[in-house]
């Protein structure tokens, strides 16, 4: 998964790309990447590995310009590599061009292929660099021009930003699978992925780009466009359930109304009569562990205190002992749940590997009773369009039933949200969402070989 941010006609366009970029590091930790168009000095790019880091932050505070493009990045652990940090950046014909992606192309390697027979070099193994090798053949007139030709016969999940010369464009896959909203800031246009982006840099949150809408953005002002063939709505609902941040609105629904929903129809579908308290996992199950404790007129607690200060170096995948990870992120508070029958609420349950260590802890604090309740239904299948979850063989639930993962995980009791309660409780539901992931209804056919994917994005 990644987060994307643009900004058009505003004379501090870096620091407000940079600004965005910290409210959208929840989307990526892997790599941050920043593009910034002055009139005068022509583009500039700052990319580093990690989160934004200070040394970074003093390198843009050394640039300027009236457009930037900023990203974030999340992708499997193999592919996280310099070379693949986003914005792509390149000069071409008629000037330079950044893009910053978000979603996974689904047709990437076919593309690919055709590109290199026609001899394309490739400088990373990224998907997006796919559209930017389009981009750069297009001949049509202006940039929304070029962004409508570059996409035709791309297939998957894309929201863009892209920057030409002086022109910021946005685009929106038909499906409108992952989120992208437009924002105003005095005569500034400013796009991103959610709008707790738009809410940090003091911008009016104006609307969603729609699916398949292509909007540029110069000095002649704002042009919208839909020239790409109308597909089905497929909105990935695992936004709403564990990927956006709550203060966000994506798909034009808030977020942590959503998971309240979530919370609350997980308690009407699977109650626990014994139970004397509610606790969240923080942060991602805060607001439906919420929902859990009103709907079951339960007191919502702090059983689990997360450290905010691990870096990611000490949660690395390939270490080995996963019990210790959970240890060095979160512990619990003895005094909430020590001889309590207890509701553990999360959102979701991939490998079940925290979900293991974190129940051993609470039993460890005295918890006489843990009740594990799910505001989401069994992942069974990967995603193909942006979520990084892993193969189908490392997910819990498409290798145990529920009573062996309830065993495995070590809880008195095991409910998983329903997918009719998922959809219905999700704003505008229960039509229009992507749940490939939850119930295997992928709305494409899965990639040919999804292997290649991986080389990809990932985000
Ligand atoms: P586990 O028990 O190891 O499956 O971990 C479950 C936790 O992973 C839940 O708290 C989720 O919030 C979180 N989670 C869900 N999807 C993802 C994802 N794509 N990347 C990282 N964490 C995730």
């Amino acid at each position: 998964m990644c987060g994307i941010f643009g900004v058009h006609g505003h004379g501090d366009a870096v620091h407000l790309a940079q600004l965005g970029l910290y409210s959208l590091q929840h989307r990526g930790q892997e790599s941050v990447g920043v593009v910034v168009f002055d009139k005068e000095s022509g583009a500039r790019v700052v990319r580093s590995m990690g989160t934004i880091s200070p040394h970074m932050a003093a390198e843009l505070d050394t640039l300027h310009g009236q457009m930037a493009i900023g990203h974030t990045r999340y992708s499997t652990a193999g592919s996280s590599t310099i070379e693949n940090a986003q914005p792509v950046f390149v000069r071409s014909r008629g000037g330079y061009i950044a893009l910053a992606h978000n979603g996974n192309i689904t047709n990437a390697g076919e593309l690919r292929q055709e590109l290199e027979a026609q001899g394309s070099i490739f400088a990373s193994t990224m998907d997006s660099e796919v559209l930017v090798h389009r981009l750069a053949k297009s001949t049509a007139a202006t940039p929304d021009g070029r962004v409508s030709e570059a996409l035709q016969g791309v297939e998957g999940a894309y929201s863009l930003i892209i920057g030409f010369g002086d022109t910021l464009v946005a685009a929106r896959d038909p499906r409108g699978w992952r989120p992208l909203v437009m924002g105003r800031l005095n005569g500034s246009v400013v796009f991103a992925s959610e709008t707790c982006a738009l809410d940090i840099v003091g911008a009016k949150y104006e609307r969603e780009v729609g699916a398949g809408e292509i909007i540029a953005v110069d000095a002649t002002g704002v042009r919208s466009s839909f020239p790409l063939e109308r597909k089905p709505s497929t909105k990935c609902v695992f936004e709403y359930v564990y990927f956006a941040r709550p203060d966000s609105r994506v798909y034009g629904g808030s977020v942590d109304r959503a998971r309240r929903a979530l919370g609350r129809r997980l308690a009407q579908e699977h109650p626990a009569p014994t139970a004397e308290l509610v606790f969240s996992v923080p942060d991602s199950s805060n607001s439906a562990a919420l929902g859990f404790a009103e709907e079951s007129a339960l007191p919502f607690e702090f059983a689990l205190i997360r450290n905010h200060y691990v870096g990611r170096t000490f949660i690395q995948p390939t270490q080995k002992d996963r019990d210790a990870k959970v240890k060095v992120k979160y512990n619990a508070v003895r005094e909430v749940v020590s001889g309590k029958s207890v509701v553990m609420v999360d959102d979701s349950i991939v490998r079940g590997t925290t979900t293991r260590g974190l129940v051993a802890l609470v039993r460890a604090a005295g918890a006489r009773e843990v009740h594990m309740r799910v505001s989401s239904p069994p992942i069974t299948g990967p995603c193909y369009y942006g979520i990084d979850t892993p193969t189908r063989e490392e997910l819990i639930a498409a290798n145990m039933d529920h009573e062996q993962i309830r065993r495995h995980l070590g809880v008195d009791s095991l409910g998983y949200l329903s997918l009719d309660g998922m959809l219905q409780s999700v704003p505008d539901g229960p039509h229009g969402f992507c749940h490939a992931c939850f119930s295997g209804d992928y709305p494409t056919p899965p990639p040919t070989d999804p292997d290649k994917l991986r080389f990809g994005c990932g985000c």
